[in-house]
């Protein structure tokens, strides 16, 4: 690089600027995603029906279609002040690489321990625990993202904090569960003895290494077993859309102030929180008709919950014991092969990004894995920064479109979201650099047999 750029490669925001409101898409959108259904009559979930199970200010911004702006307390900008706001990078080093055109932004969320978004929501969820009173909150992790960003929320908040852990996580990366007893969290591998889900799952699949669906019905069971504790969840629901949206305020306002306008916007799409947080203002001008943008959500080939999914009401947890969500899903019985994108291995996807996609508003794209790691190790190499395999999903698709641009000669936009990194997943890398990982793609027939147990209504 020879001349000085006239936008800068990372783009700050002050304190002061740090979003005071988060976002709630639903609001202006026309069609609003299904409500949550109770497994056991099939009605909709109104604020008392979920009051057992979560915190009774969630459940208010659960339920809540018309709010556009929610302000945020004052204490949960105080703690996103110690790693917020996060920077807008131009991404000139990946351009020159590719030889593109295009310009190419990304919006990085790792720089705090927990090392993804996912503390965004977990310090807002810790924090209408407390006001409520309640000694603790109960929640499953698959990866360990999730359960570590809520253990740093509640040792700052002084609440109790419960993690059932996927077994096979849970002894394949020991470093996360460390981190995550280092601020004060019990960490169980599920599916465990605690529970009686859990020793039923033990019964009929001895030996299993447990899923994510597995590990929520004991969180669940737990929080309803103990006084004082509710369960709580790091994707999916409305609630951590809302939470996560000042991932998008923040690159929107970083944009505005050098009027750069994004053409594509791509995130990888696990539960969607991360993505429909980076979309949210977008989504919106383009909801109210402002302004369009092409939004593109990113998932693994071997769970393509969106790609190749149905619409439909189904179960957010194996045992069953959760709401009824109308979303795109596989089937809460389909178990992905071993991918290595740990946090994109759930079988369902947001109500809301799930509506959005049924709409027409959303573009999504599956990609096998060693395409994915081989994005990842040409970013690493080229921005320096280590990128979590769920995030490379995102870098993929940015970087097809890059190629796309070099292709036709178009200077599109890019905005991409760099979710987290990927210091815990070097086993993964291992795989990779060995040669010896294989994308496993599930058949049409596998998918039927899935979808053939979804619930009846
Ligand atoms: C959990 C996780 C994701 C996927 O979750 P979403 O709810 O879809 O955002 C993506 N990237 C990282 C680093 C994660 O930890």
């Amino acid at each position: 690089m020879t001349t000085e750029k006239n936008i800068p490669y990372k783009i700050y925001l002050s304190e002061n600027e740090l979003p005071h409101a988060w976002y709630n898409m639903r609001a202006d959108m026309k069609n609003k995603p299904a409500p949550l259904l109770n497994p056991a009559t099939g009605e909709p979930m109104g604020y008392e029906d979920l009051r057992p199970v979560f915190c009774d200010e969630l459940i208010r911004q659960e339920l809540d279609n018309d709010t556009a702006y929610i302000p945020i307390p004052q204490e949960i900008r105080d703690f996103y002040k110690m790693y917020r706001p996060a920077p807008l990078t131009r991404a000139y080093c990946l351009e020159e690489k590719l030889q593109t055109p295009a310009k190419i932004y990304y919006k990085f969320e790792g720089n705090n321990t927990s090392g993804s978004h996912k503390l965004n929501s977990a310090i807002a969820q810790a924090y209408y625990a407390k006001q409520q009173g309640l000694k603790g909150v109960t929640t499953e992790t698959g990866a360990g993202q999730w359960g570590t960003a809520l253990s740093m929320a509640c040792a700052y908040l002084g609440l109790d904090c419960k993690v059932y852990m996927v077994k096979c996580s849970y002894e394949q990366k020991p470093f996360r569960r460390e981190v995550m007893r280092t601020y004060g969290a019990s960490v169980t591998p599920s599916p465990s003895m605690d529970t009686a889900i859990g020793r039923k799952i033990l019964e009929e699949h001895p030996g299993t290494t447990g899923s994510l669906g597995c590990a929520i019905s004991e969180a669940v069971e737990v929080a309803g077993q103990n006084p004082g504790y509710r369960y709580v969840l790091g994707s999916v629901l409305n609630q951590v859309m809302l939470h996560q949206s000042i991932i998008g305020l923040e690159a929107k306002a970083a944009m505005d102030k050098y009027g750069i306008v994004p053409d594509i916007i791509i995130g990888c799409a696990g539960g969607g929180s991360n993505l429909g947080g980076l979309i949210a203002p977008f989504m919106g001008e383009k909801l109210r008709g402002e302004r369009d943008y092409q939004f593109i959500a990113v998932e693994p080939a071997s769970c393509p919950s969106l790609t190749r999914g149905v619409f439909a009401y189904d179960y957010c947890d194996t045992g069953a014991v959760c709401p009824l969500a109308k979303m795109y899903t596989l089937g809460s019985s389909f178990i992905p092969s071993a991918n290595h994108a740990g946090g994109l291995r759930y079988h369902g996807m947001s109500p809301t990004l799930s509506q959005l996609y049924a709409d027409g508003l959303m573009e999504a794209r599956s990609v096998e894995q060693t395409k994915v790691f081989e994005a990842a190790e040409l970013f690493a190499r080229v921005e320096g920064t280590l990128p979590a395999p769920e995030s490379s999903h995102a870098i993929r698709v940015a970087i097809d479109e890059a190629l796309k641009c070099k292709e036709s000669g178009e200077e599109k936009t890019i905005l991409f979201g760099l979710t987290g990194t990927g210091y815990f997943d070097m086993y993964a890398y291992e795989k990779f650099h060995n040669g010896e990982m294989s994308d496993y793609i599930p058949t049409d027939e596998e998918l039927a047999a899935s979808f053939a147990k979804l619930p009846q209504l």
